[in-house]
């Protein structure tokens, strides 16, 4: 008998652990509830609701194949050791998962387990993703070979099995609180397919142009990311359907191509960029917990005083005083969901005008995103905290960006009712309309201030001894070839910067 034990790959289609495996025999498929992962401060409700979705639609489509998904619950080394000394298990077959510090370990252990019982464990890689990477150089290459290659199919029937299953609890049987996500999106594989269907046939049309404003970003970027997340859909089918839309549009002159062509290559180089951000976690798996570029431990301190908290507390709640901020929060509590440019502008707030360490934030922000993928989560709240070294520093100013993304106020006025009152001219700026507010604060620090006062500290850090030979060592590990050589650039220029001339990009 062989096991398939599913991890973040809640399909039958283009999974090839499980097509394999069926190939050899019997086999045992089955989905561990691991409680201590799923209690862990980067998980929510959210995320096990949806999981329960995706999990019930897999047991359907197993049953459809004539062996119905076997649930445990508990930790992996025991649940496989209970299965190993009921069944005459040949081997384990999983994707090859990068996922969390907690999974990393926890992988540790099964391998050692597993080699102790010399039982071999299959892990066939699912998106592009390279295991013990030597290098960085070719690696977009090698992607876009991995995403052409034929899907795999599905298995046309498997043997029925004898083993009990469990059932799973709801989400307050393994102690996880309600986190009041009433708008979030739908877990398993079909809703999943109708949100790329409906994308690449009509709402992506015009995505490259509204992707970056959340009044119209909810609508016209593709909400796939939970569905990639949990592998309910796999990168390379999404990859396909793409180059299959975008034959269509060659042929097809009654479309508006000019602008589906631009949306949909946007669209596939985010796919790449989704698989560029997990290598990194695979090749550095620290850098979940520690800052990339080692020099800024000197400047933010994990551990908040007093007054942190409070900065803290007022941006999770959404009541910084800053309206786009303060939406922007309240809107992923309620949706689970958030554009890129807002997602940013929340990291980049808290990191430089709180001037908060990046850690306790970002576990924050991955409680609250349905999406949570740790590779790209991780390194995209160091990026936008500056902390890689690499990057080109983005301070997004929530004024500008209020006035740029929602100059009417609509996503303003919708997610923070205390300013339904305020004219658009002051939509961004409430303290400037006359009369008193009721039950909105003020703004928590002065926006110019905290920003300008961030800024010099970066700048003086990267002009710091040793700086830039550090970063020299994170762009040959982490950058990608196109933009290794705009990395160093961007790094000798700051050195090079006198004090008085900030030459930091200011959003
Ligand atoms: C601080 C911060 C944290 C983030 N955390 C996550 C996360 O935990 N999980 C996650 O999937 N994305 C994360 N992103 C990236 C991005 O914001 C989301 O992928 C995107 O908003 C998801 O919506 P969508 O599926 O409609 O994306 P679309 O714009 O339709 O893009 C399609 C797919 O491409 C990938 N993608 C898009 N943008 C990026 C990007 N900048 N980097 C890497 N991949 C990208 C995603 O898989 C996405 O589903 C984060 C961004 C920031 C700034």
């Amino acid at each position: 008998m062989q096991i398939v034990w599913f991890k973040r790959d809640l399909r039958v289609d283009d999974n090839a652990a499980l097509s394999e495996a069926v190939e050899r025999g019997p086999v045992l498929p089955l989905y561990i509830l691991e409680p201590d992962l799923w209690t862990g401060r980067d998980m929510g409700a959210r995320h096990y609701r949806f999981l329960t979705e995706c999990v019930a639609e897999l047991d359907c489509s197993l049953t459809k194949l004539g062996q119905p998904l076997i649930v445990k619950i508990g930790g992996a080394v025991g649940v496989l050791n209970e299965l190993v000394l009921r069944h005459p298990v040949e081997a384990i077959w999983s994707h090859q998962e990068t996922w969390n510090a907690w999974t990393y370990e926890r992988d540790k252990a099964v391998r050692k387990y597993l080699a102790k019982k010399k039982i071999p464990w299959h892990e066939p890689p699912q998106n592009g993703v390279i295991r013990r990477l030597n290098r960085r150089d070719g690696w977009s290459k090698k992607w876009l070979l991995n995403m052409r290659q034929p899907l795999v199919n599905k298995p046309l029937a498997m043997v029925k099995i004898e083993e009990k299953t469990e059932v799973l609890p709801n989400f307050e049987g393994i102690g996880l609180k309600d986190d009041h996500c009433q708008k979030r999106q739908k877990g398993g594989r079909q809703e999943g397919l109708s949100y790329l269907f409906s994308f690449l046939d009509e709402r992506g049309q015009h995505y490259s142009r509204k992707m970056s404003s959340p009044v119209t970003a909810y609508e016209s970027c593709s909400r796939i990311s939970p569905y990639l997340a949990f592998g309910s859909l796999s990168v390379r089918e999404v990859f396909q359907k793409i180059e299959e839309r975008k034959e269509v549009i060659a042929k097809d002159i009654q479309i508006e191509a000019k602008n589906w062509s631009r949306s949909l290559r946007a669209f596939s180089s985010r796919l790449r960029w989704h698989c560029h951000f997990i290598q990194k976690l695979e090749d550095e798996p620290q850098l979940e917990l520690r800052n990339i570029h080692s020099h800024h431990d000197k400047i933010r301190n994990p551990q908040f005083t007093h007054k942190k908290r409070g900065f803290f507390k007022a941006w999770k709640n959404g009541e910084t005083g800053y309206p786009m901020v303060d939406a922007c929060m309240r809107a992923l509590i309620s949706t689970g969901w958030l554009n890129f440019r807002m997602r940013a502008m929340l990291m980049s707030f808290s990191s430089y005008h709180l001037w908060l360490h990046w850690r306790e934030p970002a576990l924050h922000l991955a409680k609250l995103f349905l999406d949570y993928e740790p590779g790209i989560h991780w390194s995209q709240c160091q990026m936008q905290s500056g902390t890689t070294g690499i990057n080109t520093i983005r301070i997004y100013n929530p004024i500008k960006q209020g006035i740029d993304q929602d100059p009417k106020g609509e996503f303003v006025r919708a997610w923070v009712p205390e300013l339904q009152g305020v004219s658009d001219t002051h939509i961004h700026m409430p303290w400037l309309a006359s009369g008193r507010l009721v039950n909105y604060p003020n703004p928590i620090v002065d926006e110019k201030v905290a920003r300008r006062t961030a800024a010099k500290a970066l700048y003086n850090l990267k002009k710091g001894e040793g700086y830039s030979k550090i970063a020299g060592q994170v762009v040959k590990r982490h950058a990608s070839r196109r933009n290794a050589k705009q990395s160093l650039k961007t790094n000798s220029r700051l050195k090079k910067t006198k004090d008085s001339q900030l030459k930091l990009p200011l959003d």
